[in-house]
């Protein structure tokens, strides 16, 4: 029976977030897994506080969560010769921290990082080496 005539046969609204369940469900009880809500929601929490998920507060009573992106980019910018290089997102920890500190979600994808390359670092010297500082 597809999801649509569950509901139906049991005389439920047809929403999308029913639907879904129902489609995930499925997958779940293929695959063997038995799955009750309490391990989800407390999978969801733990999502949370690992920062994998973010809930949005909407105010109206409804949550809006979104999964972050765990594997991003950063553009490095030489200020000087303007080489470029992507590096790994440096800022996963300092955003979770902000998070727990201000429940603000730091969304660093479009930073980014202006520094002097290894190269220019040689060609003047010790004055931007803040290495020792
Ligand atoms: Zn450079
Ligand atoms: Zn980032």
């Amino acid at each position: 029976m597809d999801s649509l005539s569950i509901l139906k046969s049991n005389s439920l609204k047809v929403t999308e977030c029913r639907m879904n369940l129902l489609e995930l469900y499925k997958v779940l009880i293929e695959k063997g897994l038995d799955v009750e809500y309490s391990t989800v929601y407390r999978t969801i929490n733990l999502f949370i506080q690992k920062g994998i998920l973010t809930k949005y507060d909407m105010k109206d009573g409804k949550y809006y969560y979104k999964l972050r992106e765990t594997h991003h980019t950063h553009k490095l910018k030489c200020e000087i010769c303007q080489k470029e290089m992507q590096i790994e997102c440096p800022l996963e920890e300092i955003s979770q921290k902000i998070y727990k500190e201000t429940g603000y979600s730091l969304d660093c994808k479009d930073i980014d990082l202006k520094a002097v390359c290894k190269g220019c670092k040689e060609k003047n010297g010790d004055k931007y080496n803040n290495q020792d500082k």
